[in-house]
């Protein structure tokens, strides 16, 4: 496999824990969670890995700035503009209301959760609508290049096959750690983290299933946007290997009202998880991720005897986020 330049960011490897009180409450499986809420960059998260490599090729471009995009509560932007402050590049932020129907926040509205990180690391941040963020995302590259200010494009979420290329690491760290699981079961949403988890399984011959839930997309949208960056992460790193949506395991189920919108089976899951693990999960990726599964062990989906990894994704910066603060 091809090395890229990759920035030392995150404090690695992430632990792998037993979940043992979890499991007894929910008489499953065994339950097992790997820390990337604590990969260590400004409150941690499954950013960090991404914006090692991300970070790397900005540098090797004598890129001085980075842009990128996402939701009002983006753990993705909170997190590249620390890393922006670190290695000293200026930072811009494009944000969006997660649905077409949210305001923008008023401009006398204290900031709270991700967006107050944003504004405390130096972020300045252009405000625009879902429906437009492409295009704002774009004028906003375009001006600051025309500026000479030497920017870098960071997609949503860090998912494009530099970003997804981290979590084909990840994989290889974790079976290096030699606790065997059956199931790997995480948030999926832009696509990096089960692209790079699922090539990364194939390249080092994990045994088990790769099973995303789907945060915000149908089954088959995202189970075509994960092959697609999964075959050309690949290409990437220079090895053969071809994805097709039915090598991508999603779980749509779970979808409730939408983005972003806390439903009876994220709360539930947060209080679960502090309680049983003082372990806290977020509102948005992890919550809804960690509320599937523990639907699907109370269905009997998975066989007596199997091993059930959380792939905690981070995020629990939204917990503090005002729209949920009359929700716990
Ligand atoms: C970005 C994010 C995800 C989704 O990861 P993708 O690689 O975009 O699919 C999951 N959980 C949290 C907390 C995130 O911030």
């Amino acid at each position: 496999m091809k090395t890229l330049p990759r920035l030392r960011i995150g404090h690695l490897p992430t632990a792998v824990e037993p979940m043992s009180r979890l499991a007894a409450t929910l008489g499953g499986p065994a339950l097992y969670i790997k820390r990337d809420d604590q990969t260590g960059l400004a409150m941690g998260g499954n950013k960090t890995r991404k914006l090692e490599l991300l970070i790397a090729e900005a540098q090797a471009n004598g890129a001085r700035m980075l842009i990128t995009a996402g939701a009002i509560q983006s753990n993705h932007c909170r997190q590249t503009v620390a890393a922006a402050a670190r290695f000293g590049f200026e930072c811009t932020l494009v944000l969006y209301p997660s649905t077409p129907t949210d305001a923008l926040p008023a401009a006398d509205e204290p900031a709270t959760g991700n967006l107050l990180l944003d504004k405390l690391f130096g972020a300045k941040i252009v405000w625009t609508q879902r429906a437009t963020r492409d295009q704002t995302l774009n004028d906003t590259f375009q001006a600051a290049w025309e500026a000479g200010k030497r920017p870098y494009l960071i997609p949503y979420g860090g998912s494009n096959a530099v970003g997804a290329a981290a979590y084909v690491l990840a994989m290889q760290e974790f079976l290096a750690q030699n606790q065997p699981v059956d199931w790997i079961i995480f948030p999926s949403s832009s696509g990096g983290t089960q692209a790079g988890l699922a090539l990364g399984s194939r390249l080092f011959g994990f045994s088990g299933k790769v099973l995303g839930i789907s945060v915000d997309e149908p089954a088959d949208v995202l189970q075509d946007r994960v092959a697609g960056l999964a075959s050309a992460t690949a290409d990437l790193l220079g090895e053969k290997a071809n994805f097709g949506p039915d090598d991508i395991l999603v779980n749509a189920d779970y979808l409730g009202t939408g983005y972003g919108v806390m439903g009876g089976i994220e709360q539930e899951a947060i209080h679960l998880f502090a309680r049983n693990e003082g372990v806290l999960l977020d509102p948005v990726y992890t919550g809804r991720a960690a509320g599937g599964m523990i639907d699907l062990i109370r269905k009997g989906f998975f066989k007596v005897g199997e091993k059930v990894l959380f792939w905690h994704t981070g995020g629990s910066p939204a917990l503090f986020a005002n729209r949920y603060q009359d929700q716990f």
